[in-house]
């Protein structure tokens, strides 16, 4: 018989089911019209019902599944006592079926942290622009990011109601990327995407300096690595700390898986291990091609401002 898959393709697969699980608790509570918004860090860093019952849902479902695998998800809340309603028990036959890189058939339940943002681009959410949203959930071993799910709920909703709401990008290191088709940028144009809600004098300098020729303003780091990856930017740019782990492991995995590169501001590797700082103090850059272009323009004075 068959050798049962590796686990990480297993853990793949759940959080494929998972997420989509997600994208329908994000949907029917924008539809049921009470968002319970409370307020975090102050007015920019929000929460809503569908962030809490997702955090637990996603968390509360892997954990099940996985016990030993460590679960760092962006919103404080316990995960016992969850509700039966709330827990995903299936998984994506297709991941299943891909091999495991032979670097990776042999990771325990131990050595993996699952980084996990419910809901990127909240405040998007509360504003109605609802395709800005994404579930994301990351996979890290050995500090690196090496594999992710970016769930889009709200993808084609103004595309018309014949259109499939929602979509599920998945991705590993050695394997590729999936659900969406790899689009290269408009060549020799800089198309800078960066942040809609959390701007500041620092990240519009940053921008200035790289001389685009367009700025795309979205919410959301699951969005914005979306835009990448389909050819609408050509590179990431956040000059600005308020970015976390929990933002860049599951977008890092799936742009890496491709080619691309994600970095800080200074050009250092995230880590992902479960011990490290969770906030990205010293910004984002990233791009699918011709990172360097850009790392190499990026002024040394902004690189002096943000601190890892
Ligand atoms: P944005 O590009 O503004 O949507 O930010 C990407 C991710 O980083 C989102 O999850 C934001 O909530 C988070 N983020 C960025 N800047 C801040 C900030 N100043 N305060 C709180 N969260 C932030
Ligand atoms: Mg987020
Ligand atoms: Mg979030």
């Amino acid at each position: 018989s068959m050798a049962s898959p590796a686990l990480l393709m297993r853990v793949v697969a759940s959080a494929y089911a998972v997420a989509e699980k997600a994208a329908t608790i994000v949907r029917s509570v924008m539809s049921a019209g009470d968002l319970g918004i409370v307020e975090k860090a102050g007015p920019n860093d929000l929460q809503t019902k569908a962030d809490r019952l997702v955090q637990m849902s996603i968390c509360a479902s892997l954990a099940r599944k996985f016990p030993k695998v460590t679960i760092i998800g962006e919103e404080e809340l316990s995960t016992d006592n969850v509700t039966e309603e709330l827990i995903e028990d299936g998984h994506c036959e297709e991941i299943l079926k891909k091999p495991c890189p032979a670097q990776y058939t042999g990771i325990k339940e131990e050595e993996l942290v699952i980084w996990v943002d419910p809901l990127d681009g909240t405040k998007e959410y509360t504003e109605g622009l609802l395709d800005h949203v994404t579930v994301l959930i990351g996979i890290a071993y050995g500090g690196k990011a090496i594999a992710g799910v970016i769930n889009q709920p709200y993808y084609n909703y103004e595309a018309g109601a014949d259109a499939v709401l929602g979509r599920t990008i998945w991705g590993v290191l050695g394997i590729g990327a999936f659900g969406f088709q790899l689009t290269e940028a408009p060549a020799g144009k800089h198309i800078i995407v960066t942040t809609r809600s959390h701007s500041s004098t620092l990240v519009n300098e940053c921008i200035s300096a790289l001389n685009p020729d367009t700025v795309i303003r979205v919410g959301g780091a699951g969005n914005k690595i979306i835009q990448l990856i389909e050819g609408k930017a050509s590179a990431y740019v956040f000059a600005s700390p308020g970015c976390k782990k929990w933002d860049t492991c599951a977008p890092e995995a799936i742009l890496h898986a491709v080619g691309g590169k994600i970095t800080d501001i200074r050009g250092n590797s995230f880590q992902y291990n479960k011990e490290v700082k969770h906030m990205n103090s010293a910004g984002v850059l990233a791009a699918l091609r011709n990172y360097d272009y850009y790392a190499s323009r990026i002024p040394n004075t902004v690189k002096q401002s943000l601190v890892p």
